[in-house]
């Protein structure tokens, strides 16, 4: 399947054959890559569904229309929908872990306040998050647009890990469980949170095992939280056969 320039639109968009870009995709279509009616590009919903190596059939100031010619599902997605929950590091290190995260098959970015934490993160945060995702989606042929949440609390991410099949908490001096947890069915939708700089405290240790989390080790080494949050995406995504 040839790799073209990924472009975003909505799924209001997208209407029987065609799909229409218009705004910021319309600028970087005809303005910044000087595309032409008649030009092959891929246009991906933010849900999951991309309209592959499709054809701009017109070209105005307002929109471009593009008539689909292939439609896949899941384009570019793992078989397995991975949230990570991290606490927000200081600077702007988690656009990083934003941005590498997308690339690797993060679908939920969950920014969580933890008691060793010194970062909040506001709704302007939040909202260039949102962005950086986007770029990122497009930049790795991804289809799905990864959700940002607004910063919740560990307690509140520990009642809501039931939504998961499967829920991980990496930490330093953690069993190694990975390969076991793993041998069962994919699960369908995982979390895994990682720490502040100064670690998840005892209480927050109990209390994740209380709500069914697995100690999840990522080596003899203590990273960065920024690199462990990556470091563990690729570890789980590699155990499930996700990253070939
Ligand atoms: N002194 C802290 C502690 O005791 O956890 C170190 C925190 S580390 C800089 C930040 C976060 O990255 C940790 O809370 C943990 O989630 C994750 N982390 C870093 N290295 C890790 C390792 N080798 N194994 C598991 N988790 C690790």
């Amino acid at each position: 399947m040839p790799r073209r320039e990924i472009f975003y639109a909505p799924a209001q968009n997208f209407a029987g054959d065609f799909v229409t870009l218009v705004d910021d995709e319309l600028h970087h279509l005809a303005r910044v890559l000087h595309h032409k009616a008649g030009d092959r590009i891929t246009v991906v919903d933010g849900a999951g569904v991309a309209a592959v190596d499709s054809e701009i059939v017109e070209l105005t100031r307002e929109f471009a229309r593009v008539r689909i010619l292939k439609k896949v599902r899941r384009y570019g997605e793992a078989h397995i929908h991975l949230a990570l929950a991290q606490a927000v590091p200081k600077g702007s290190r988690f656009d990083w872990v934003i941005e590498k995260g997308t690339e690797l098959g993060v679908s939920e970015f969950i920014p969580i306040l933890c008691a060793r934490g010194e970062v909040e993160a506001g709704e302007n945060k939040v909202e260039r998050w949102r962005r950086l995702a986007l770029a990122a989606m497009k930049q790795s042929c991804r289809s799905f647009w990864p959700i940002i949440h607004a910063p919740i609390t560990f307690e509140a991410l520990c009642e809501q890990s039931r939504e998961y099949q499967l829920s991980l908490i990496a930490h330093e001096g953690a069993d190694e469980a990975l390969r076991r947890l793993t041998e069962a069915a994919l699960p369908r939708k995982a979390v895994i949170a990682i720490g502040p700089e100064g670690g998840f405290t005892e209480v927050e240790l109990r209390r994740a095992q209380e709500s069914n989390f697995y100690s999840m080790s990522l080596g003899p080494r203590r990273l960065r939280a920024e690199t462990a949050g990556l470091v563990a995406v690729t570890k789980l995504l590699t155990t499930l056969g996700q990253m070939s």
